[in-house]
């Protein structure tokens, strides 16, 4: 699949710690496509909420420092960076303090609505370039990009997840504790699921994929059968 070119959107919805991040990169660079990390975006902006010092139930407060700081996003998946005014911020979004926030941030209609309008324009400019986008989040088939040309829907269970977002804290030298990252991983989908705005959901035109069982070649594998078999990789023939 290392020549192809993707063609169109594929949106990678799902809880954290389905190996989204690391498949949506490895999908993106194999196909050539642009990548976006929309999950970073909140990140970024709950990094600069954070910084200021702001109450996370004013939301008045969020939404106005959401809009004072929006981030710029790197859509290149061998190296995807986030730029909070004129600052790379990747590694720091992805402490503790962020992530005990995220949620929170996230949950407010009208951050929600900066970012979707800016996930849009950054999901056309990829597409008026050679190569399509893969985009991951919570809401890409559902909000962001209902018209995406492959929706997939990943899963794993609770302790999967857990365990891989551990691992992934131990190789970028944060402290882990598996006990403590599954409780989080946990409160944090509750959280996701059961908002008002967006909640996290499966599109009913996606296709559900669980990773427990999967490793990162695996989970590789089946979403480029999706791609072939859709017809959205440029020089290889669609399957069905
Ligand atoms: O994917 P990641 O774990 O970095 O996302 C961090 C948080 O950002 C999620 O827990 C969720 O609250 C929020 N998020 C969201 N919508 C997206 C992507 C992420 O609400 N499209």
């Amino acid at each position: 699949m290392a020549d192809a070119e993707l063609r169109g959107v594929v949106a990678l919805d799902g809880p954290s710690g389905t190996g989204k991040s690391t498949v949506a990169r490895k999908l993106a660079a194999a196909l050539s496509a642009s990548y976006l990390d929309t999950g970073a975006m909140y990140r970024a902006v709950t990094l600069a909420v954070l910084r200021a010092g702001i109450e996370l139930a004013d939301e008045a407060a969020v939404a106005a420092q959401a809009a004072a700081s929006l981030p710029v996003m790197g859509t290149d998946p061998e190296l995807p960076t986030v730029v909070l005014g004129g600052e790379d911020v990747s590694r720091e979004i992805r402490g503790p303090e962020v992530t005990g926030a995220v949620s929170a941030v996230s949950a407010v209609a009208r951050v929600r609505e900066l970012l979707v309008e800016e996930q849009r324009r950054i999901i056309r400019e990829a597409l008026a370039a050679p190569g399509g986008v893969v985009v991951e989040g919570r809401d890409i088939g559902t909000v962001v990009a209902r018209d995406a040309e492959l929706k997939v829907y990943l899963t794993a269970s609770s302790e999967a997840r857990a365990r891989r977002r551990s691992d992934q804290d131990v190789a970028a030298g944060r402290s882990a504790d598996l006990a403590r990252t599954h409780a989080d991983v946990q409160r944090r989908d509750a959280f996701d699921s059961g908002r008002a705005v967006s909640p996290l959901r499966m599109a009913e035109d996606a296709v559900e994929l669980d990773t427990t069982e999967l490793d990162v070649a695996g989970v590789l594998a089946r979403l480029g059968s999706m791609v072939r078999a859709r017809g959205l990789a440029a020089g290889v023939e669609p399957t069905r």
